[in-house]
């Protein structure tokens, strides 16, 4: 924050909270060594996912405005900057059940706050390197369409990013950098025809600002980007509840069949036939099984999580209840 100077850095502006480039350059010896190496000490920093991809300005803002002062300024990333380092911080699962909550504001704010520590510390590392490097989380450009093309994952309905590792429980930040790196590819793995069938987070969404059709190219109003065929939200409606709310809002996070825990291997097995012909049946599944809904506050205070193991236990414990109750028809 840099509040004197009109600035809200990681929000409205890039950072700028950085020691000068070295005058030396570090050569790594290809594109994939610098690429492996940033990759690695990014993950060393506290990324928990990391690609890379060429600056597309098609992403970029026209301009940046504060909402201090009421007033628009030239969105200035200096140039040369072709490569773009994207880094996804994971939420916390346990704090995202809990939304809308106060508490759950907590996960969004840990994953900011883990961000900035993770994209400020990259690029000092590129510039002690030689490399100039600009650290930026909401300013400047689009994330997730950055995230896409670094193979952090697909698009989802809700306008989010969809990861393998933690789906769309995450915050995202970027460096730019002129350093050269191997670039990575999109992945797919069937979340747009999982999405095709599912309506999770537009029946969740308390404003109705998910799309219920196909993707088109149809937008809401200036805070949709024009020209692109997708899921489009409707932003300013979605953030008119935060605001109504006091709080921030993640109810298509949490309802989400994706929002897993996938380090364990069920559910990897899980996502797998979520992108098969199998698809419509691990939706039900998903349903079935109780995934999705909100946890009082009150109970993450005690203590509860919502695991595996409660939900397969609360699942057929339910199935007991009903048998004795008809029973006792
Ligand atoms: S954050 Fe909340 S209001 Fe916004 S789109 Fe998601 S569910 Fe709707
Ligand atoms: S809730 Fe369902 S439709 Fe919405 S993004 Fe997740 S998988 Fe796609």
């Amino acid at each position: 924050m840099k509040e004197n100077e009109d600035r809200r850095e990681g929000f409205s502006d890039a950072f700028t909270l950085y020691r000068d480039v070295a005058k030396e350059k570090t050569h790594f010896g290809s594109p994939k060594a610098a690429a492996d190496e940033i990759k690695n000490i990014a993950k060393r920093f506290g990324a928990d996912i990391v690609g890379i991809t060429q600056y597309d300005e098609r992403w970029l803002y026209t301009q940046k405005f504060s909402d201090m002062s009421l007033t628009e300024r030239p969105n200035d990333i200096p140039d040369g900057l072709k490569y773009v380092i994207v880094t996804a911080q994971k939420m916390d699962y346990d704090l995202i059940s809990t939304v809308p909550s106060a508490l759950s504001g907590a996960a969004t704010g840990l994953g900011y706050s883990h961000d900035a520590t993770v994209v400020l510390s990259v690029a000092q590392y590129l510039r002690n390197l030689g490399y100039n490097a600009v650290a930026s989380m909401n300013d400047s450009s689009l994330n997730i369409p950055m995230a896409i093309q670094a193979g952090l994952g697909e698009y989802g309905r809700h306008g989010l990013l969809i990861t393998k590792e933690f789906g769309p429980r995450v915050r995202l930040g970027k460096i730019y950098t002129d350093l050269p790196m191997a670039l990575d590819k999109p992945l797919h793995f069937g979340v747009k025809e999982f999405c095709g069938i599912c309506r999770g987070c537009t029946k969740g969404c308390p404003v109705k600002a998910i799309s219920d059709g196909a993707p088109t190219t149809q937008t809401y109003n200036q805070s949709n980007i024009k020209g692109i065929k997708k899921w489009t939200v409707n932003g300013e409606k979605c953030f008119g509840y935060w605001a109504a709310q006091n709080s921030d809002c993640s109810v298509c996070i949490r309802v989400c069949p994706y929002n897993k825990d996938y380090s364990k291997w069920l559910y990897q097995l899980g996502r797998w036939l979520a992108g098969t012909r199998l698809r419509r049946f691990m939706l039900t599944l998903d349903i079935k099984l109780g995934y999705g809904k909100r946890k009082q506050p009150k109970l993450w205070w005690q203590g509860q999580r919502q695991n595996f193991n409660n939900f397969i236990r609360n699942f057929f414990s339910s199935g007991k209840q009903k048998k004795n109750n008809q029973k006792l028809r």
